[in-house]
């Protein structure tokens, strides 16, 4: 990364008669200056861009964010902004809504009110999510490595799974092949749920013993260098003579979501409304009679953040375009007997989707 992500983001800050822009998200201040430590705040203004953090990071701040001043800061925001802020001349200082909380927004209000300083607090959202919705070409190669790695370590842990192992085993396996793969720890809980615990969307492992013939959902991810990929596969052991009825129900849903998914990845395209992308995989759901079965979203942005923008839902106002990367998953879970989701991460290039997700989607195994 270079000075440019800065001056991409200085005319939104100028349009909304700012100032200067205080950033406080981790991943918004990271992805433009470098920093990484999780204490800091960077401050934007058309001519400035001053990293503020305390002592703990200091040296890091100023080996990694060579383009921002950087400022050593101590105590909370209200202790130090005000000061800094009337030195500097600035009386519109936008702030992201999303991140800083009611007591330190309080705090400062009340610092800005008794030492009488000329100095308006204006609320934003989405000015730097804005921008890392669109990848640039590093970014790109780091996620595909991510990606790359979930589908290595994927491979290597079906033949883990076996009946009698548990999902709590299954996941710590997972967890260790990832690591060993090269991942910078896990970026969320990896997921491994069996029979009916694969209901659950966001589901636990837990001690469940995994058998032949039922759902066993995996939900994993990998980082690198700070780069996320999220996945999802769903599996059966290959079911004994015993119960082919729940079988064929599993093989049935099965082939609702796989054919829900590859509507959405050859129909979605760039400068589509990202409800519409959710409707193309909702809808096919809907007409086989499940659509009160797929409680959640089809999909959302992926970069430094496992959950960012876009978000590709019924009610989302994000449009699709060319640069992003998103996943596509959609899902079907029935209470009491199980769920079945498959998830992919794709871009948009050249105004269509290019999915970077190679594991094959095979229930059986
Ligand atoms: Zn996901």
């Amino acid at each position: 990364m270079g000075i440019g992500r800065l001056q991409k983001l200085r005319p939104g800050i100028a349009e909304k008669g700012l100032d200067a822009l205080l950033v406080s998200q981790p991943e918004n201040y990271r992805y433009l200056s470098g920093f990484t430590g999780s204490s800091g705040w960077l401050l934007i203004s058309d001519s400035h861009a001053i990293l503020a953090t305390d002592f703990r990071y200091t040296e890091q701040a100023k080996n990694e964010a060579p383009y921002c001043e950087t400022t050593q800061v101590k105590g909370e925001l209200h202790n130090w902004l005000p000061d800094l802020v009337s030195d500097l001349g600035w009386h519109k200082l936008g702030f992201e809504a999303d991140s800083v909380s009611y007591h330190s927004y309080h705090k400062l209000s009340e610092t800005i009110k008794s030492k009488q300083v000329n100095l308006e607090l204006i609320p934003t959202t989405h000015l730097v999510e804005h921008l890392r919705s669109i990848k640039e070409l590093e970014e790109l190669e780091l996620i595909s490595k991510a990606v790359e790695l979930t589908d290595a370590a994927f491979e290597q842990a079906k033949s883990i799974i076996r009946p009698g192992i548990t999902e709590k085993e299954v996941a710590w396996e997972i967890e260790k092949l990832l690591r060993q793969e090269g991942s910078e720890g896990i970026p969320f809980e990896i997921i491994v749920a069996s029979g009916p615990n694969s209901a659950l969307p966001h589901a636990r492992p837990t001690e469940r013993i995994i058998c032949s013939g039922e759902p066993v959902l995996i939900d994993m991810g990998a980082r690198i260098s700070g780069y996320c990929s999220d996945f999802s596969r769903t599996l059966s052991l290959r079911a004994q003579r015993s119960n082919p009825k729940a079988d064929k129900t599993l093989q049935e849903i099965y082939s609702i979501v796989l054919t829900s998914q590859t509507t959405a990845i050859e129909g979605i395209e760039s400068g589509m409304d990202a409800s519409q992308a959710d409707g193309l995989a909702r809808t096919i759901i809907e007409q086989a009679g499940y659509g009160g079965a797929f409680g959640h979203s089809l999909g959302h942005g992926v970069g430094l953040e496992v959950h960012e923008s876009p978000t590709l839902s019924s009610n989302s106002s994000d449009l699709l375009l060319d640069g992003m990367v998103f996943t596509i998953e959609p899902g079907i879970y029935l209470t009491g007997w199980g769920g079945v989701r498959i998830e992919d991460m794709v871009t948009l290039e050249k105004g269509k989707v290019r999915v970077l997700t190679k594991s094959e989607k095979c229930l059986s195994f």
